[in-house]
């Protein structure tokens, strides 16, 4: 597998993403949802770098991959959700891709009202998109190519790589 990005370079963007984050809430509280299952990994590094009193939530979103590395339909479950009524919402996830994974989230909360949604990245790739939505936080754009690692899967496996890595052609089954 092809390193992308080392473990140093990912501690530096979530480093970066906090400061950020700090400097837009500044010590206001903050609800954060992290989108299950690929945040995990940037979920817990990223909560550790914050100081503002913070809850912490989950959503779950899957986009059907079947044998592929391609997406197929979205479904999202929200029954884990606390409640954001009023709250300031941040939602964290692994990659914006298409957007549809983004875009259906924000969608979905802002009709819960919030104070506000706004949302956090580790990784964008680039590609072109119809989505209207852009995370207000990126740490990395990357190539449109299929990553592992740091939470990102393939199958399941790999989420557990402290680097990214690019998984090639010979690697897909
Ligand atoms: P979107 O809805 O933006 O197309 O895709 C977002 C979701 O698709 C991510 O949360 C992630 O689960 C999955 N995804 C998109 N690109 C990749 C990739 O390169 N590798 C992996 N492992 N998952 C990806
Ligand atoms: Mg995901």
């Amino acid at each position: 597998m092809k390193i992308l990005l080392s473990e140093e370079q990912l501690r530096q963007g979530v480093e970066q993403l906090a400061r950020e984050i700090t400097e837009h809430y500044g010590h206001r509280p903050v609800t954060i949802i992290g989108i299950l299952t690929g945040s995990v990994v940037l979920l817990a590094d990223l909560i550790r770098q914050l100081d503002m009193p913070l809850r912490v939530g989950v959503i779950q979103a899957r986009s059907y991959r079947g044998d592929t590395t391609t997406p197929g339909p979205l479904s999202v479950h929200a029954d884990l959700l606390p409640e954001v009524a009023d709250c300031d919402v941040l939602l964290v996830d692994d990659i914006f891709d298409s957007g549809q994974t983004l875009q259906r989230i924000t969608g979905q909360l802002n009709a819960l009202g919030p104070r506000s949604v706004r949302s956090v990245v580790l990784l964008r790739k680039a590609r072109s998109r119809e989505t209207a939505i852009e995370p207000d936080h990126v740490a990395f754009e990357i190539p449109d190519e299929f990553v592992v690692g740091f939470g990102l899967d393939y199958h399941d496996a790999y989420r557990n790589l402290p680097y990214l890595a690019v998984l090639e052609e010979a690697e897909l089954d």
